[in-house]
């Protein structure tokens, strides 16, 4: 009995003693919620933040949502109830979050949107993103060049248009910063989109799938493309790219005198890397993961500690109901001339994890 209490009276001291310090370094629990692991980009904007809040002191909660709104629902209303203090959210649809994101201001919550803008609520703290109307004007130049580079001789030029999931705020910033470059062109004839199908209701693609773009390609195949030859696709993410270049390579493109079109792509994703290098895809627009995951982590600290968080938009996201002060950082576009240079140098990848 006298050991028992001996025991327990240098355990209340050791718990003692280590207590203050460990609750001192206790920030609180983040939620991250991710909206899907099928992109590789969300794997690593989920693992850098859950690293980056751990050093900064915070718990970090991890979640990937599987692309399935309830399951992110769910999965917010999760944190919320463990004691969150703050929510950092990539939402799979931005609109579906209005109630649950009241709860979470109830309970005083802070609220990050994450890459993709939260809708349709006064909640919404700060935005984190890349500028992403840029996004597609270097999508769209990317094309341009590189429809001048492979057919110098022909014009007009045949292009098609994919957009991104029409749930996804990022999909219209996307599309609209695309047309402001090809919109004059397809006006001056310079570019004809054949099939006649062009706005985001009419080229987007949902949940951003790849198979549903590889089939939309098939369709236009064989309903536009019988005489004529396709010369470029618009494609605003590399699994979109990876789908419509099967399509192509079904039918031919890419062998004997059938040219492979341009198409375009985003996120520097490994697969679509290795393509631009085998002359499939041309082109892609790396966004730095690394860098958004830092930005994230440190507009959270400064909010947590009283302080103003740094954003360098405050005019552009408007979410229905108010205009969600941003950071927005920069995109880079590559082909096959700068992408190992960039990536590598970046320490994105490494030279070995491109090559083979
Ligand atoms: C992101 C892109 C990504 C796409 C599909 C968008 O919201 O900004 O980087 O390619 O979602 O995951």
């Amino acid at each position: 009995m006298k050991k028992l209490g001996a025991l327990i009276a240098s355990l209340a001291i050791g718990i003692a003693s280590f207590a203050p310090m460990s609750y001192a370094q206790d920030k609180g629990m983040v939620g991250i919620s991710m909206p899907t692991k099928t992109s590789t980009r969300w794997i690593s904007d989920g693992e850098t933040m859950e690293k980056l809040f751990t050093e900064a002191g915070y718990t970090p909660d991890l979640q990937f949502a599987d692309d399935d709104i309830p399951n992110q629902l769910a999965q917010i209303e999760n944190m919320v109830t463990k004691g969150a203090k703050v929510l950092v959210i990539g939402a799979i649809d931005g609109t579906t979050l209005s109630d649950i994101l009241q709860k979470a201001a109830d309970a005083g919550v802070k609220v990050i949107a994450y890459d993709r803008l939260i809708r349709d609520s006064g909640n919404v703290d700060y935005y984190a993103t890349f500028d992403n109307f840029q996004v597609g004007v270097l999508q769209a130049t990317s094309l341009v060049d590189g429809l001048k580079a492979k057919f110098p001789d022909t014009k007009p030029w045949n292009v098609e248009l994919f957009g991104g999931s029409p749930d996804d705020n990022n999909a219209f910033f996307f599309y609209d910063g695309a047309m402001s470059v090809l919109q004059p062109l397809i006006d001056s004839g310079d570019i004809v989109v054949k099939s006649g199908q062009m706005g985001m209701d009419q080229v987007g693609t949902l949940r951003w799938d790849g198979t549903v773009a590889q089939a939309r390609m098939e369709n236009l195949l064989s309903s536009t493309y019988t005489e004529d030859k396709l010369h470029g696709a618009l494609s605003p993410y590399d699994g979109l790219s990876i789908g419509i270049l099967s399509a192509l390579k079904g039918v031919g493109y890419g062998s004997g005198d059938m040219v492979m079109p341009v198409v375009t792509g985003q996120d520097a994703e490994l697969p679509s890397i290795k393509s631009m290098l085998a002359d499939e895809q041309y082109s892609t627009v790396f966004k730095d993961t690394r860098e958004l995951a830092k930005v994230t982590v440190d507009m959270v600290d400064a909010a947590m500690s009283g302080k103003e968080p740094t954003v360098n938009d405050t005019k552009t996201y408007d979410n229905g109901k108010k205009v969600v002060p941003s950071y927005l950082l920069k995109p880079v576009a590559l082909d096959k001339a700068n992408a190992k240079e960039v990536l590598v140098g970046a320490g994105y990848y490494t030279a070995e994890q491109i090559d083979n």
